[in-house]
């Protein structure tokens, strides 16, 4: 297999999009955002916390405005995945 270094990026809510989705601002700021989250960890700037819902520590960040890159809560894969569904829903 020939090895085409296209980098994926996974959103905010662990939805892997291939590089070749063309991404819209808000998805580049997104992952700006979870880019900026994963280099703060890796700094101990920011620590881990549990998922807000079930205290799970197998967690996410989840940002309420992705520009405010730091400014995150966490939730575990579940939790987050659910709050999203609820935000898609109320913004419809
Ligand atoms: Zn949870
Ligand atoms: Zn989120």
């Amino acid at each position: 297999m020939p090895t085409v270094e296209m980098e994926s990026a996974v959103d905010d809510a662990g939805k892997v999009w291939p590089a070749q989705n063309k991404w819209n601002a808000k998805n580049r700021n997104k992952l700006r955002a979870h880019r900026a989250v994963a280099a703060a960890l890796r700094r101990h700037e920011l620590k881990r916390g549990k998922c807000e819902v079930c205290g799970s520590f197998r967690v996410d960040a989840h940002h309420d405005r992705y520009d405010e890159p730091l400014n995150v809560r966490w939730f575990c894969r579940k939790h987050h995945q659910q709050l999203h569904a609820d935000l898609r829903r109320a913004s419809k």
